[in-house]
């Protein structure tokens, strides 16, 4: 079963070919929808599929590392990511979403509160 690129539903038969469009290395992709294959194709033409990010959302996620490696040593830093336990995972995730968010809304000038 495959499944839509953006929503993730089960795919219904739209598809977006990168070939098409001259890049030979990325892979075709499914949809659920022409909405949803709309998107990918506004997305893909503005930046190939990415989407550029802000100086706010870039220094957002650069504050994340010292709170990431202070969840990383108390974890211990001769584990690797694949024996840690899904609480201990799930724990690493929401460290790093919670500053990024924090970050975020302690805003920047080119967010205006
Ligand atoms: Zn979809």
């Amino acid at each position: 079963m495959t499944w839509c690129a953006i929503c993730l539903r089960k795919e219904r038969g739209f598809g977006f070919s990168p070939r098409m469009t001259g890049y030979r290395d990325l892979p075709d992709v499914k949809f659920c929808s022409m909405s949803c294959l709309n998107l990918y194709a506004a997305l893909f033409r503005k930046g190939n599929g990415m989407v550029d990010l802000t100086d706010l959302e870039r220094a957002s996620i650069q504050s994340c590392l010292k709170p990431l490696g202070e969840c990383v040593a108390e974890i211990g830093m001769d584990k690797p990511l694949s024996a840690y336990s899904k609480e201990q995972v799930l724990t690493l995730i929401e460290v790093i979403v919670t500053a990024y968010q924090d970050a975020m809304r302690k805003g920047s000038p080119e967010v205006p509160f």
